[in-house]
Order: structure tokens, then C-alpha cells, then sequence
């Protein structure tokens, strides 16, 4: 775009607020701006709660959140902060477009400038003008109206709930019927060794050629595992787990599956750039400076994570340690006895701890016996109460699940006294499949609970795509634990959604559904320093938005009030190029409409 289109464009867009418009205009100097803008939204502020009748009902709500939104980032705290300057920067553009250096806009900064001017100025047209009918009444007639409206929101609701397929249906049953069929015949192999998961991890599926005579590939996924291959990219996929991906990559929800542990190009292009500078510059969750000894992390106070083994049966694309995995499924990734034995005693002389994650990597690759002494062990350290064991081998592979080992597992669980409990990684309904269902109900049996963390990625983030997974999860026996915000790292691009759109599943979606099912809690887990509730707005603070229209997040750490430790700046990937995608696989945009509002 050029310079003059780009003026342009922004004079268009700041017309919404003429008074801002009126300031950004004038050749006064950036910081008068900065006060005369300031002083317009604080008179707008206290005109809103002074009740002021020109707003529409909750327009309120929207105003005073782009308000306070906008104030933040206008602050030269803000601006040290994230090292970019908003309102000097609009100004360049109005005053200064020849200044060198100068990036162009990008269509997300229009795209994130209009909404928040729509936001402050109350113009956001998101709420109907009439009020709902039910107010206007009292007693049963009001009931009937409210009743009506709740079932109108429950059919829009349905809309979308009952367009996405789930594991259990019947016709996706069939499939994967078949798709077992086909596998088995490739392997020449039968029902019996299907049931065993060590046939499973003996035939986990570790190349291009192999994957291309099993399951029709695009070009692209052709290449990207080609690619993976060759620069030894961990890369594999289970047999089982095989035979839940659609055979057509055209089928409309083909890709959520595939998408899991195939690998896209830019995601293996990406860590061959990163595997070529330094292998720290992965560790995005900073794991190496939470790490007190070999084999454990710790980032809580009563709680640290014990890792015995550093592979899983396949790497799932987005795994935040996928800088530690070095390959699928490798006995080379099992933690040294003598290590272990450290790392447990370490826990034995920490005794401010009571609850221990074992996770890795997945620990029920470890066979039965190892698993057991491990539970052995700290069953014996008097201090832990709990012990967690985070797994997807339920998923990817739930033959695992056997019932010797959930035996030997159901040893160390006593009520009363000692805690064992599972937590799970389902992304989507379509690996809710009468395995998995199986698997849960042998722990629950034994009076264990099952939880699930989910993150929350472009390929389970349509509209209610989560609440099935929730509703799903819930009816096999799974209790929806924690939701994460994808990792920020590069090579995760494609996987990454805008934190605008978790907070709107939560508020929008989630909410919707009863209270026994939406249970799980949305975070981000801020790099070295642990989980940051996303729910609760007064823990992070927008404070930029940039050229690119991606915005700049600053994160509290979780004991703000209880001890001092340093904030997070995070850059978020743009809302506006995220609705771009999803318009691009056939989403209607309308849908999503309120994503700008949420910070
Ligand atoms: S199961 Fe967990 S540890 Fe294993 S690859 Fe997936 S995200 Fe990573």
C-alpha cells in the first residue's frame, strides 16, 4: 500500500472518534497528544459511568474495556516495555510517512485500531438496539419469554455442536474399522497383534514412504515428514492412531487429526533454522532454568515434575519440549537408574513438596515394573500426598492401557492417604473413540481419576469445536482440567491462536454449557515462572500493538501478591491474519465478531 492510500486509510478509520482524530491530526508533539488524548478518554470514562443515555445497554462494558485498554498502551512504561511506540507510530504515519525506518501498517493494525475506536466510541454495534422481551414482563410470562430466548441461544449453539464428528459415532466407528483393516493388511498382521501395544510401537510409522502407502498424503505433508526424516525430527505415528486419520485430506475435518503429529513445512523448515543456532533457544518454558537437578522441574511451590523418560510413541507437533525429544519412541530417552534414584531422593530431602507430576515424555512407555518401583519410591517419601501421572498414551495408544498395568498403578492409590490420578492430553472429539473410552473406564473403575489438558490450538478452535470436546471428555469419564495457550514459538506458528479467541471460547462458548462440564481453567504458561490465569483480566494487561497487528501482552507471575518476581512481555500472533485462516477453511467471520473486544 502506499503512502498516500495508507493516510488515507487510517484518516477513515480515526473519523470514527473525530475528537482523537482532531488530536492526531494537529502538529502538536507526540506527548501533548498523549495528554490531550488521555484527557478525552478519561472525560469519556466518567461520562460512561455517569450513565451517559447516548450509550447503548453494554455498550457501556465495551467501552470501558477499549478505554482502559487504550490507556494502557499509550503508557510509557508500556512503551519500554514492548520497545514500540503506538502513538508515535500513527503519528509517523499522519506526520512522517517519509521517516526511515518506517514499517507500512499490515492490514491486522487497521483491522485492531478500527475495533478499539469502535470500542471507545460505543459504536460497536455488537448488541441489538431492542432490549429482550422477558424484561419488559414479571412471573410466568416473563419465564416464558426468557425460556424461549435460552432455547433460541441453545439452537445457535447446536448449529455448531452438531457439525463436528466425534470418535464414537457410528459412521466414524466404521472408518476407523476400516482404516485398521487396511493397516493390518499392510503389516500383514492380525487382530491379536492390534491389541498388543508392543506391536504398536514396534511398527510406529517413522517415514514419508511408509505414511504414503498408508494413508493418502497431501504434497505438502509429503515433503514436510520427507524433511523430518532426513534431519531426524522426531517423527512418528502409531499404528492405532493412524487408523483415526480420514484417508481423503480433502475431507472437510481431515485435517484436525492429521494435523496433530504431521508436521507442516514451515514448522520443520523453522526447527532446522533453530536446530542450527542452538538447541536453548527451543526451551521456550525455559526448562533448563527450572530445573534443580537432572530429571525434575519445578515451578510451584508444593508441586515439581519428575521426568523419567523423554519420548512419547509420537511427538505431537506443538509438544512445548519438543527441544528435549530426540526421537520417537527411543530407549535411549529413558532417564539413567542411578539418575532416577537422585531425582527421587532429591524430592525425599525436599519436603516443602506434596505432590509430584510424573511425566516426561510419557511414562507408561516405561514398562510395568519400572513404573511400579518408581510409585514404590515415592510412596515411601511420607510428604507426598498425591502423585500424577501425565500420559497420552491413552489416546495414541490405549492398548497400553492394560489391566496389569493400571493394577500395579492402583496399588499406591489410597484413599485417605495417597492420591494417583491421571492426567490425559485429548485435543479433539475425534480421538474420543470407544479405545480410549475403554482405557478411562479402567482407571475410574479402581476409583482413579482421569483429568485432561487440552491446548488450545488452530485446529480445535472453531466455534463450540471445544465445548464437544468438554461434553465428550466428560461423558467417558474425563474431567476438563486445563486449557493452554499454545507455545510462542516460532515454529508453532501455524498451530497458534490469539489469546482474544481462548477468552472468547471461555466467555462464549464454555459458558454455555453446565458447570459440571466446562471445568477447566484457561492459562498461559508464562516461561520459567508457571501458569497465568487468562480468566482474570487484572493478570495481564495489553500494552502495544504492532505494526503487524499482533499485540504485546504483559503477564503478572502467579504469586504477585504473595512475593516478588518479574512480569512477562509476550508478543501474541494477530487476531486479524487468525480470522484470515479461519475464513480460508469456510468459517463465517460474523461468527467471531466479538474476538476484538476480548484483551
Ligand atoms: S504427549 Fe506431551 S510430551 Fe509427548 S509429544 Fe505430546 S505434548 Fe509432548
Amino acid at each position: 500500500m502506499d503512502k498516500g492510500r495508507i493516510l488515507q486509510r487510517l484518516q477513515n478509520i480515526l473519523s470514527i472518534s473525530p475528537p482523537m482524530k482532531k488530536v492526531f491530526m494537529t502538529k502538536v508533539t507526540v506527548d501533548e497528544k498523549r495528554n490531550q488524548i488521555r484527557e478525552f478518554l478519561t472525560k469519556l470514562f466518567i461520562e460512561t459511568f455517569g450513565d451517559d443515555p447516548n450509550i447503548p445497554p453494554m455498550e457501556y462494558v465495551l467501552r470501558r474495556d477499549s478505554i482502559t485498554t487504550f490507556r494502557k498502551i499509550l503508557m510509557k512504561r508500556s512503551e519500554k516495555l514492548s520497545g514500540f511506540s503506538f502513538i508515535e507510530y500513527i503519528n509517523d504515519l499522519i506526520h512522517n510517512p517519509e521517516k526511515e525506518g518506517l514499517e507500512n501498517p499490515d492490514p491486522g493494525f487497521f483491522a485492531e485500531l478500527e475495533h478499539m475506536l469502535k470500542g471507545i466510541m460505543g459504536k460497536t454495534g455488537i448488541y441489538p438496539e431492542k432490549a429482550p422481551a422477558f424484561a419488559k414482563y414479571e412471573g410466568t410470562k416473563a419465564a416464558r419469554l426468557r425460556s424461549a430466548d435460552l432455547s433460541r441461544l441453545s439452537r445457535y449453539a447446536h448449529k455448531f455442536i452438531d457439525f463436528y464428528p466425534c470418535g464414537l459415532d457410528s459412521d466414524i466407528k466404521r472408518r476407523n474399522i476400516a482404516n485398521k483393516a487396511r493397516i493390518l493388511k499392510y503389516f500383514g498382521a492380525t487382530e491379536l497383534e492390534w491389541e498388543n501395544w508392543k506391536w504398536h510401537t514396534r511398527h510406529i510409522i517413522r517415514d514419508a514412504k511408509t505414511l504414503r502407502s498408508l494413508l493418502e498424503l497431501t504434497d505438502e505433508e509429503y515433503k514436510a515428514v520427507s524433511i523430518a526424516e532426513k534431519s531426524k525430527i522426531p517423527f512418528g505415528i502409531t499404528p492405532y492412531y493412524l487408523s483415526l486419520m480420514d484417508n481423503d485430506p480433502e475431507n472437510v475435518n481431515a485435517y484436525v487429526v492429521r494435523a496433530q503429529v504431521i508436521p507442516s513445512l514451515h514448522y520443520v523448515n523453522s526447527l532446522l533454522e533453530y536446530k542450527k543456532s542452538s538447541e536453548t533457544s527451543m526451551d521456550f518454558m525455559l526448562e533448563r532454568d527450572t530445573s534443580p537437578i537432572e530429571g525434575i522441574t519445578r515451578r510451584y511451590p508444593m508441586i515439581a515434575i519428575l521426568k523419567p523418560i523423554l519420548t512419547c510413541p509420537q511427538i505431537c507437533v506443538y509438544c512445548q519440549r519438543n527441544w528435549e525429544i530426540e526421537d520417537v519412541y527411543s530407549l535411549k530417552a529413558v532417564l539413567s537408574k542411578e539418575k532416577l534414584e537422585n531425582a527421587i531422593k532429591w524430592i525425599a530431602e525436599t519436603p516443602e513438596l506434596t505432590e509430584i507430576l510424573i511425566t516426561g515424555g510419557d511414562p507408561f512407555l516405561l514398562p510395568n515394573q519400572k513404573i511400579e518401583h518408581m510409585l514404590f519410591k515415592l510412596s515411601r517419601i511420607p510428604h507426598i500426598k498425591r502423585i500424577r501421572l501425565g500420559t497420552r498414551t491413552p489416546i495414541t495408544l490405549p492398548q497400553r492401557i492394560t489391566d496389569s498395568l493400571v493394577r500395579d498403578i492402583n496399588h499406591f492409590h489410597h484413599p485417605g492417604k495417597r492420591e494417583i490420578l491421571i492426567v490425559t492430553h485429548v485435543e479433539h472429539p475425534l480421538e474420543i473413540t470407544p479405545q480410549v473410552m475403554n482405557a478411562v473406564q479402567k482407571f475410574r473403575s479402581f476409583g482413579m481419576d482421569v483429568y485432561n489438558q487440552m491446548v488450545y490450538t488452530f485446529y480445535n478452535s472453531r466455534r463450540f469445536e471445544a465445548v464437544v470436546l468438554r461434553d465428550k471428555l466428560r461423558l467417558i469419564g474425563i474431567t476438563p482440567y486445563y486449557t493452554f495457550n499454545t507455545k510462542g514459538k516460532d515454529e508453532t506458528y501455524d498451530f497458534r491462536v490469539p489469546i482474544p479467541r481462548l477468552l472468547q471460547e471461555q466467555k462464549e462458548e464454555a459458558r454455555l454449557v453446565p458447570g459440571t462440564v466446562r471445568t477447566d481453567e484457561i492459562v498461559f504458561n508464562v516461561p520459567g515462572l508457571g501458569k497465568n490465569y487468562l480468566r482474570a483480566t487484572q493478570h495481564h494487561d495489553v500494552i502495544s500493538i504492532l505494526p503487524s497487528g499482533y499485540r504485546v501482552y504483559e503477564f503478572h507471575p502467579w504469586e504477585k501478591k504473595l512475593a516478588l518476581a518479574n512480569t512477562y512481555v509476550y508478543t501474541d500472533v494477530s487476531v486479524y491474519d487468525y480470522m484470515q485462516r479461519l475464513k480460508s477453511i469456510g468459517e463465517d467471520l460474523q461468527d467471531y465478531k466479538t474476538i476484538w473486544y476480548y484483551y
